[in-house]
C-alpha cells in the first residue's frame, strides 16, 4: 500500500459515451500535497468524484487508503468516504444558522463519533484554522474567507488520510484565497494529504506537485 490515492487505468465513460477519464495511472502518497489542474472539460471533476468515492470506474482500478472501491458496497464505500476522505467545495456548503463549531462538529455525526467529542475535535478543528474567536458564529456573520476556513475545519475535524478541495479559492478575493491555500500548506506540513482540484494555473504552480489533466489525460 504505497499511496492514499491509487489509479491503475482508471477510466471513466458517462452514458452517451462521452469519455471523461481515459485510462489514467497515478499514485499520490500519504503526506502529499497536490493540484489536478487543467482547462473546463478536461476531466478534473470526473476524477473528484472517482477520487473522493462518489462514483465508480467504468474500467480499471481505484484504490483509496488501500480499499479497492470495486471491491466495497455502496454502504462500505460510504463508510470509507465519512471516514477518511475530507471535502471542501468552492460553494461552502455551511448550515445557514447554524454556529461553526455545530456545522463542523456534524460533519463528524456520520463517522459515528458521540456528541461531546464532536464537539471537542470540532472546536480543535477550528482553532487549527485559526477561527478559535468565532467558534460562536454563524456563517451569515463571517467573511467568505472565514466560511472557507470553517469548511476546511469541517473536512480535517476527523482527521481524514485525504483533504479533497474542489476550487476552493473559486468564491473568494485573492487575499482570503491566499489565506486559505496557506491553512491548507499548513494542514499539509501537520502530515495531511491535500488534493485540490482547480483550473486556476497560478493556484497550482504554487502547490509542491501538478497533475496535469487534458481531455481525460493526464499530461
Ligand atoms: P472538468 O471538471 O475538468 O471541467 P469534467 O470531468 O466535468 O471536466 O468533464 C469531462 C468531460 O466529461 C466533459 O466533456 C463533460 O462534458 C463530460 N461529462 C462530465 N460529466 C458528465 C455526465 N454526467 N454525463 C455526460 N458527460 C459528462
Amino acid at each position: 500500500m504505497s499511496g492514499v490515492v491509487q489509479l491503475g487505468g482508471a477510466t471513466k465513460t458517462y452514458p452517451g459515451g462521452v469519455t471523461a477519464l481515459d485510462s489514467v495511472t497515478l499514485s499520490i502518497g500519504y503526506g502529499e500535497m497536490t493540484a489536478v489542474v487543467g482547462p473546463s472539460g478536461s476531466g478534473k471533476s470526473t476524477m473528484l468524484h472517482l477520487i473522493g468515492t462518489l462514483d465508480r470506474p467504468s474500467a480499471g482500478t481505484v484504490r483509496i487508503d488501500g480499499h479497492d472501491v470495486a471491491e466495497l458496497s455502496d454502504r462500505q464505500l460510504s463508510a470509507l468516504r465519512a471516514r477518511r476522505i475530507g471535502f471542501v467545495f468552492q460553494q461552502f456548503h455551511l448550515a445557514p444558522g447554524r454556529t461553526a463549531v455545530a456545522n463542523v462538529a456534524d460533519g463528524l455525526l456520520y463517522a459515528g463519533v458521540p456528541r461531546r467529542e464532536r464537539e471537542r475535535r470540532a472546536i480543535a478543528a477550528l482553532n487549527r484554522v485559526g477561527l478559535g474567536g468565532r467558534l460562536t458564529h454563524r456563517p451569515h456573520e463571517l467573511s467568505g474567507g472565514e466560511r472557507q476556513r470553517v469548511a476546511v475545519a469541517r473536512a480535517v475535524a476527523g482527521d481524514p488520510a485525504l483533504l479533497l478541495a474542489d476550487e476552493p479559492t473559486g468564491n473568494l478575493d485573492s487575499v482570503s484565497g491566499a489565506e486559505v491555500v496557506e491553512i491548507l500548506t499548513e494542514l499539509n506540513a501537520g502530515g495531511t494529504t491535500v488534493v485540490v482540484i482547480t483550473h486556476d494555473g497560478e493556484l497550482a504552480g504554487s502547490l509542491p506537485r501538478q497533475i496535469r489533466m487534458r481531455d481525460g489525460r493526464v499530461v
